[in-house]
């Protein structure tokens, strides 16, 4: 199974999964992202969150 959050392989019966995710860290960073967005609706902002959220995926990854 590959996390959507850091792309990691992971195995699905490890103790520590937050499926879809490998962690709950990653599930944790998925959510922030979540509202990181709803918070980009009410100051709208044009689109820039998407190059954000990978710099902020890749940082998370390293
Ligand atoms: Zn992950």
């Amino acid at each position: 199974m590959k996390c959507p959050i850091c792309g990691r392989e992971f195995d699905l019966n490890a103790p520590d999964t937050a499926m879809p995710f490998c962690s709950i860290r990653c599930k944790q960073i998925d959510l922030k992202r979540w509202l990181d967005e709803e918070y980009t609706y009410f100051s709208d902002k044009p689109e820039e969150d998407q190059q954000t959220a990978e710099g902020f995926k890749t940082d998370e990854n390293h």
